[in-house]
């Protein structure tokens, strides 16, 4: 395994290597850039089949953050953490108190939170060892499950990526696949069907299918035909990868945007996407909702318009995107992720400065 040489190293300035004896833990802390400020990002639980398929999550994810970060207009660099279980080992109290320490001895370089595998009970863990941590469910200023903010952020993004490709102003009638139905799939399908849209969803989950067909009247697919729905938006809420080669041929939706982190099996196949006529939000613009509600809890910020006012930064910024893509000819990753390096570099330049 390298690291330096690694495919996804991509100028890191820190990645840590956690062990704890006692308690089995074996966990790796990447901070991508501090250029924003303190790096912040989730720590994911996982059983990982190597440990370089761990470090490529991790630094894969990291990176994903500084870009979130940027975009969402936050003050915060990119970090992110992966906890390595080993093959029937299981997430205790003490394993992530133990985290919750080799956080502390990072200073506030890196706060954590939540990802896949992590419940706010865990965070708490955590708290016990180190303050930098958010996503807490009680004590000051906490701010809970970002999932449903996440939702919220999806939802509008859709609705704006609707009204810039094709002029309408409402969802009613509109049709949405929506791959995944857990914390945030479901707040979105909430929200979609509230807007009147018609739903089309999978997950490997039955009983969350079933659920779904009760509560929206949505249709069910297989988990591996969503992507292929003859639909308006499709709205990927599961895992990463989803849009590969094997995929976007079979797409048929218009618009791509939903909330899974890095979506594009392969960076360059925004182009592949634009080929075929299909706008994709970029996942990192569009699923931001989340970190905005844990950078208000890291800010000790409570009023409930400080988080609303950064979704409304949100709106404006897939509006700008949209946009600049139009009038470019580039397509909307490739902007966004323009605009992105123009933040880090006028931040680079302030700091070089000050
Ligand atoms: P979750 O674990 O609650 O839900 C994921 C759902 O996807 C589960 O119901 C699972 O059964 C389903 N699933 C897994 N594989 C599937 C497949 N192949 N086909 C269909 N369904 C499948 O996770 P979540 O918190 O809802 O997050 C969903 C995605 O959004 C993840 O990629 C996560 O990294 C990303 N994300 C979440 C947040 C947040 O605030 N929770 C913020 C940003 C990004």
């Amino acid at each position: 395994m390298t690291v330096f040489q690694h495919l996804d190293f991509d100028a890191h300035e820190t990645v840590v290597f956690a062990h704890d004896e006692p308690s089995g833990l074996n966990a790796i802390i990447a901070i991508h850039s501090s250029a924003l400020g303190p790096a912040a990002g989730g720590c994911r639980v996982w059983t990982y089949p190597t440990e370089g398929a761990a470090l490529a999550d991790a630094l894969r994810l990291s990176r994903g953050m500084t870009f979130k970060n940027a975009a969402a207009g936050l003050d915060l660099g990119g970090g992110k953490a992966v906890i390595m279980l080993a093959e029937g080992q299981k997430k205790t109290p003490e394993l992530m108190r133990a985290f919750g320490r080799a956080v502390e001895r990072l200073n506030g370089a890196y706060t954590t939170a939540e990802d896949v595998g992590v419940t706010p009970a865990d965070m708490a863990e955590v708290r016990s060892q180190t303050r930098h941590v958010a996503g807490l469910a009680t004590g000051a200023h906490a701010s809970g499950d970002p999932s449903p903010v996440t939702a919220t952020g999806v939802f509008q993004s859709i609705r704006t990526g609707v009204r810039e490709v094709t002029g309408r102003e409402d969802l009613a009638g509109l049709h949405v696949a929506v791959q995944g139905l857990g914390h945030v799939g479901t707040a979105l399908c909430d929200r979609l069907a509230a807007a009147g849209a018609q739903l089309t969803v999978a997950d490997i989950a039955p009983a969350r299918c079933d659920e779904a067909r009760a509560r929206y009247g949505a249709t069910v697919v297989a988990p591996d035909r969503i992507h292929a729905t003859d639909c308006d938006v499709f709205a990927p809420c599961a895992l990463g990868g989803v849009l590969s080669e094997d995929t976007i041929p079979e797409l048929r939706a218009r618009l791509v945007a939903g909330a899974a982190n890095n979506q594009l099996a392969r960076d360059d196949l925004d182009t592949v996407l634009a080929a075929r006529g299909i706008t994709y939000l970029p996942d990192f613009v569009v699923n931001a909702g989340g970190i905005m509600n844990v950078a208000a809890e890291i800010a000790g910020v409570d009023d409930p318009n400080w988080v609303k006012g950064k979704l409304d930064g949100l709106q404006e910024r897939v509006t700008e995107i949209l946009r600049r893509a139009k009038t470019s000819g580039k397509t909307p990753q490739a902007v966004a992720v323009e605009m992105v390096r123009e933040r880090l570099a006028a931040a680079g330049e302030r700091s070089v400065a000050s």
